[in-house]
């Protein structure tokens, strides 16, 4: 597969007009909904003649469609911001643009994030790189694609509840979840707030470091940015590792179960001692979730009114149905739903029984990491139930798809990394990813672990 440092050889513009044919070639996968062309080709003029330098200097890549950049709209896959251009730039891709990375395009993905599976965009379905009679996983599902293809060496995606790591498990490739606050939500599309994430797909774990790091630190316009740590991290090897006892169940399907068991035999042999553990209040993760995070989604996705963004309902006769129709044209069934199981958690009456006690169990899940991290340097186990699943198989039955959200969605509520990287395949040739999770800031022990792991 691709890596950053193959396009040391080639000039810039050599490398976006690759990049650009392979997405020609792949169009059947349905990965990216524009391309930002005009500017990516003027960037890589500009990167050819010396006048951008930096540690990315023309290195492709691809953003998934809930970042603002410019050159193409930014949709968040919904149609309420069909054609909304964006008035700046995100500053994790101002970031990387900053050392010379060339935005080529932007990636399908469940309308606003909200899914598993990518079925959810309101632009068509994205197909799994490596079978296309299966879900690509999602939210991220066109940026995981893009890297599977090698189409770009990297990717960006948001991970709110799983949707870098249950993507990059299903197509193959390493997905990071960085620790909540590592890196700057501005100009990106808010889902929910207390565990939106911004972070990479990549073919490598030490690609993926490469670019967590670029885009990790505070900036004054998102309030929850950390200090960079990335770069300060002292990256003593991680030494004990426990396997989540929670997640091997029979449950699980035997052959995700069968490559976790491989990979924490790998770590055995190159001497880390692995330990069953258990994290009893992971159990109530998808609980807790789908009572926190649509109660911040009704309250994020209040903004789009069909007045001050996008798409505007015509011929109504007043403002109630303004809003009423331009949200029911704009948003898809599963945006709709969340916004209204959110608004009833947060309801008088229903609040203390729903969203405050979700709240008080997540800081008993909180507790339990934080006891894990005093023993442990990592935790893993999957990153998913099973591997793809095909298209249709969960799409209309919205707890199913909740529920295979179950091993992803607990380090979320905990704010702590975690990250996916490829274990092998099931025998029909399906990728399997395995999790690797580790307490706050252990983000580069965690890329450093799997490096270590990694065939050359
Ligand atoms: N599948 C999860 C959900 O539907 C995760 C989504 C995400 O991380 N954006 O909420």
């Amino acid at each position: 597969m691709v890596k950053i440092s193959d396009y040391n050889d080639i000039s810039a513009v050599e490398a976006v007009q690759q990049a650009l044919d392979k997405v020609a070639a792949s169009e059947s996968y349905h990965a990216l909904l524009s391309l930002t062309k005009e500017r990516a080709l003027e960037r890589a003029a500009a990167v050819d003649a010396g006048e951008i330098t930096g540690k990315l200097a023309g290195v492709p890549f691809v953003v998934k469609d809930n970042f603002l950049a410019f050159g193409a709209p930014t949709t968040a896959a919904s149609k309420i911001l069909e054609n909304f251009q964006a008035p700046l730039q995100a500053t994790a891709v101002e970031r990387l643009e900053a050392e010379g990375a060339i935005c080529i395009g932007k990636a399908n993905l469940d309308a606003f994030a909200h899914g598993g599976s990518t079925e959810n965009s309101a632009y068509g379905v994205t197909k799994n790189a490596i079978d296309q009679t299966r879900v690509a996983g999602g939210s991220s599902g066109g940026s995981a694609v893009v890297t599977a293809l090698d189409i770009v060496p990297f990717a960006l995606g948001t991970d709110t509840g799983g949707s870098i790591r249950q993507p990059a498990s299903f197509n193959g490739v390493v997905g990071v979840k960085p620790t909540y606050g590592t890196v700057s939500r501005y100009g990106v599309v808010a889902m929910a707030s207390s565990t939106d994430t911004i972070g990479t797909f990549a073919t490598t774990a030490d690609d993926a470091s490469l670019v967590m790091a670029i885009m990790a630190g505070k900036d004054e316009r998102d309030m929850t940015t950390l200090p960079d740590f990335f770069g300060a991290e002292v990256l003593k090897p991680a030494q004990k590792i426990g396997i989540i006892r929670e997640f091997m169940s029979d449950d699980v399907d035997e052959e995700v179960r069968d490559r976790v068991i491989e990979y924490a035999e790998k770590l055995k042999t190159a001497g880390h001692i692995v330990e069953e553990v258990n994290l009893p209040m992971i159990k109530y993760g998808v609980g807790m979730y789908y009572i926190i995070v649509p109660a911040e989604i009704s309250s994020n996705l209040a903004r789009y009114d069909g007045i001050r963004y996008g798409v505007r309902a015509q011929n109504v006769q007043t403002l109630a149905e303004l809003y009423g129709r331009s949200r029911d044209e704009g948003f898809v069934t599963e945006n709709k739903r969340r916004i209204m199981i959110g608004s009833y958690v947060l309801s008088s009456g229903y609040f203390d029984a729903y969203y405050q006690q979700a709240q008080k169990a997540r800081t008993l899940l909180i507790n339990e990491f934080n006891a894990l991290f005093e023993t442990y340097d990592a935790l893993i186990g999957p990153v998913s139930p099973t591997p793809a699943f095909r298209i249709g198989e969960n799409a209309e039955d919205p707890v199913k798809m909740y529920l295979a959200d179950i091993m992803t969605v607990s380090a979320s509520l905990a704010g702590v990394p975690a990250i996916s990287v490829p274990a092998g395949t099931t025998s029909d040739g399906l990728p399997v990813g395995v999790q690797i999770i580790g307490q706050q800031k252990s983000d580069a022990q965690l890329l450093a672990l799997a490096s270590s792991q990694e065939e050359n």
